[in-house]
């Protein structure tokens, strides 16, 4: 297994307590702290019985989709939290350890394949043989092969956890996007790419605030959004009295799905398992490493099988087909609201939290059914207003190969 973020440890987790040899091998100490912040849906956790590795856990969750600064909040009823990073790293870490998994330091530069095993070369020159390889080294992987599809869209955000003159949310708030953009002129609100602010009371006095662009090909730069940050809380009055920590933040959003013949087999950020709508994936993680695991588990122990076949029933178990279809659906309906205009964006989502929250959550979560997230989608094509329902029914670029997939990934 090459990787030590949050994808390996929860696979070589879930592998190990199935009673699988794993090795795990990567550059820096797999029990060194992870340099991101991860954030969920409260009930995501809740569902999975680990509600308490949530470092921070907020009730009063809202986002903002008028244009004005007096324009009212929207309430999302539903909790969001912030991982204890030490937490969510222990809880995998101690399955590891009790399940023997063993670790190396190294940095993987080639995997040659054989019949029934492969070989990882490492950067040291080592050779180290396994039965499969389990590539979750992040969204960059060199290893898992994936169609071009043309331009891949970033999300990108730039933030700050500190101390500001006044708070930048209310006590106690969590807002999820504040598409409120009457700090920026005329020419940048027509032309210019919309972004949110991403903000929550940390507690303590601290706030952490980023400005956020969805999705974006080329992403948004760092500078630009570091400047709307700063004159989005100017134009609250607010100044930044103590920066404690700066995030920058870029990930891609809607990488195709990768080649699910290949003999490497990917988990996390090199499986294309971010969200392409929302960009969370660390709940699909939780969620997803079980059936991966025992298919793997059950492919060792079956007599007689290859390394080809093994990888196929590895990568059918994470990508089976009704995840394929929603992939696509999500990828088709992230590239609209690529093309949106900023007023278009506000409708959209305003009209997407007010559908039942079982709808707007399931979609978020990906946790609803093929048939539960047409409904939602037809749903809220229906509720839309005109502006919105335009956009969303002109097919441009690569949408019509993308809807297309949605029958046939
Ligand atoms: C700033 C930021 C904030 C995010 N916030 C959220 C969030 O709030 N909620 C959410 O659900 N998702 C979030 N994401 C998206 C996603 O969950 C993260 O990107 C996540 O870290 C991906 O996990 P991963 O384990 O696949 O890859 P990574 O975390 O990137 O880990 C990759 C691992 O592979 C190792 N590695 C890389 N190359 C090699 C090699 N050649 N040989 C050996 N080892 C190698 C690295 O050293 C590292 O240990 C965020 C992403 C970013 C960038």
């Amino acid at each position: 297994m090459i990787g030590a973020g949050p994808a390996a440890l929860c696979i070589a987790a879930a592998l190990a307590e199935r009673g699988v040899r794993v090795h795990g091998l990567a550059p820096e100490d797999p029990a060194q702290p992870w340099p991101n912040t991860y954030g969920i849906w409260g009930p995501e956790l809740d569902a999975l019985g680990l509600g308490g590795l949530l470092a921070h856990r907020w009730s009063n969750t809202c986002s903002y989709f008028g244009a004005g600064l007096a324009s009212g909040a929207v309430s999302h009823g539903i909790d969001y939290g912030l991982f204890d990073k030490t937490a969510l790293q222990q809880h995998w870490w101690r399955a590891c350890q009790a399940g023997g998994v063993v670790w190396r330091r190294g940095r993987a530069v080639a995997i040659d394949h054989h019949p029934s095993a492969s070989e990882v070369i490492t950067a040291a020159g080592e050779r180290l043989q396994a039965r499969l390889v389990i590539d979750a080294t992040g969204h960059q992987s060199g290893f898992v092969q994936r169609p071009d599809e043309g331009p891949v869209a970033g999300q990108a955000a730039y933030g700050i956890v500190g101390r500001f003159s006044s708070p930048p949310v209310d006590p106690g708030q969590f807002v999820l996007m504040d598409y409120r953009c009457d700090h920026l002129s005329e020419a940048e609100r027509r032309c210019g790419p919309p972004t949110f602010l991403y903000a929550m009371d940390v507690g303590e006095g601290l706030f952490f605030a980023e400005e956020t662009s969805l999705a974006l090909a080329p992403p948004v730069p760092y500078d630009l959004l570091k400047d709307r940050l700063l004159r989005r809380l100017r134009h609250r009055g607010i100044e930044v009295d103590q920066v404690q920590h700066e995030e920058f933040c870029l990930f891609p959003m809607n990488l195709p799905l990768p080649d699910l013949q290949q003999r490497v087999v990917g988990f996390g950020g090199s499986a294309s398992m971010v969200h392409p709508a929302s960009g969370y994936m660390v709940g699909a993680l939780l969620r997803r490493a079980p059936a991966l695991a025992d298919a793997i588990a059950a492919g060792l122990n079956a007599p007689g099988v290859d390394g080809e076949q093994l990888s196929r029933g590895a990568w059918q178990a994470l990508w089976p087909l009704e995840l394929q279809r929603k992939h696509a659906l999500y990828r088709f309906g992230l590239e609209k609201l690529m093309r949106f205009s900023d007023p278009q964006l506000r409708a959209h989502f305003a009209t997407f939290f007010s559908l039942p929250h079982g709808q707007w959550y399931g979609f978020l979560t990906n946790t609803l059914t093929l048939p539960q997230l047409i409904a939602a989608m037809v749903r809220l094509f229906v509720q839309a207003p005109w502006s919105v329902k335009i956009g969303l029914m002109g097919m441009q670029g690569r949408e019509l190969p993308l809807a297309l997939r949605i029958v046939r990934p």
